[in-house]
């Protein structure tokens, strides 16, 4: 193999800010990255680049980290799109549609929930994301959670135990048995599989009480938290994600002073402990007012960006339309988002090995069919993503 040195980069983004970096990105101009195996071995001036068995020449175009996607919804089966025509044509959103996906998913064999994942991996990728993170949620029974984390292990390391999507119909009389069940037996089939444990703490979903007991056991048995919260309403997720250390509280569309306050309390060097990670895809699919990301970021508190990729609510894998409506419609900057969707990912993932170009960190990079990032935004709808490296190895 040998090592491979990406040459010729116009931009270079980072996210290192520091010496010979500029603005909030830590942008180099006329770079070069050598890469050796799955690690970036160097980064410097193009002119200094050491000689190297393999060499891509980007001429001139810009290089980013390669996005991280740390929320989708990819193992189920069927889709919903009479569903999104319907609430185009005025019907509201209720989350309640997720109980036909669980009907499909439960139908459908290994082979088919394994080919639609790969299908949309694959989808990201060629769009420039190079880490997503996937949850379980439309199995709801032991067998079916536990397949669903399966499958989903075999194509990310950040899979997700979310038996808390909904009550599933069978329990819709008796929720607190249902909520034993996710504590308990579903709990024990998910762990082989899991990293985090995630519990949808909405109207229609689950409450504060309900969600703070299953991700208490779950964190007591090594998950990691983070948490769907106050997506559709004002509510009590936010607050309960700060109160158990989630990584990161997911949606924040509806917030109180409070809960902004709750998210900035946790910070810690300039970053939150508990990121906002902000889902423009859902709230453009279900036509809802979008998370307000200006607010959150003046008042200190780390945002990511991610798809929430699924059937129902958020059906696009593109980190790149994310990024443009972050900026058109939720007062981001260019480079804020450009940096959410990046760095702000890895840390609602807690990594610090990805998001970011460095020596030692993973060389996982986008190259970009423009010279700025600000191309993302200023583009949107563009396929603007010309080569993508996983691992070291172009994709
Ligand atoms: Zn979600």
């Amino acid at each position: 193999m040998g090592n491979l040195l990406i040459d010729n980069i116009g931009e270079l983004v980072t996210n290192q800010v520091g010496t010979g970096t500029g603005g909030p990105l830590g942008i180099r101009r006329k770079a070069a990255v050598l890469v050796e195996e799955d690690r970036i071995a160097w980064i410097g001036p193009a002119k200094y680049a050491p000689a190297a068995d393999r060499r891509i020449d980007v001429d001139g175009r810009a290089v980013l980290p390669g996005f991280v996607d740390s929320h989708a919804h990819l193992v189920f089966a069927g889709d919903r799109a009479a569903e999104f025509a319907a609430r185009m044509s005025g019907q509201p959103y209720t989350g309640g549609g997720i109980r036909t996906t669980v009907a499909a998913t439960r139908a459908a064999g290994d082979d088919d929930l394994r080919a639609t994942v790969a299908r949309l991996r694959a989808e990201a990728l060629r769009q420039g994301t190079t880490t997503i993170e996937i949850k379980s949620g439309y199995g709801l029974s032991v067998a079916d959670e536990a397949r669903s984390l399966r499958i989903a292990a075999e194509f990310s390391p950040e899979t997700t135990f979310l038996g808390a999507h909904v009550v599933p119909t069978e329990y819709a009389a008796r929720p607190d048995d249902y909520v034993g069940l996710v504590c308990g037996p579903m709990l024990t089939a998910a762990l082989p599989h899991a990293k985090w444990i995630d519990v949808f703490c909405d109207r229609g979903a689950f409450d504060a009480d309900h969600a703070r007991a299953i991700l208490t056991v779950g964190q007591a048995a090594g998950l990691g938290v983070r948490l769907h919260a106050n997506q559709l309403g004002p509510g009590p997720g936010v607050r309960l994600a700060v109160e158990l250390g989630a990584a990161s509280a997911d949606h924040c569309t509806h917030l109180s002073d409070a809960d902004v306050e709750a998210l900035a309390s946790t910070s810690v060097d300039g970053v939150t402990s508990t990121v906002a990670t902000l889902l423009p895809g859902a709230e453009f699919s279900t036509r809802s007012p979008y998370p307000d990301a200006r607010r959150l970021l003046d008042a200190g508190v780390t945002v990511a960006l991610a798809t929430d990729c699924n059937p129902g609510s958020s059906y696009t894998s593109s980190m790149p339309f994310c990024v443009a409506l972050a900026v058109r419609e939720m007062g981001m900057t260019p480079a804020e988002a450009v940096w959410a969707a990046t760095a702000g990912g890895a840390a609602a993932l807690r990594r610090g090995d990805i998001g970011v170009l460095r020596p030692g960190a993973r060389a996982d990079l986008t190259v970009l069919d423009a010279p700025s990032h600000l191309h993302l935004a200023y583009r949107p709808g563009v396929p603007l993503i010309s080569q993508v490296l996983h691992n070291g190895v172009p994709q």
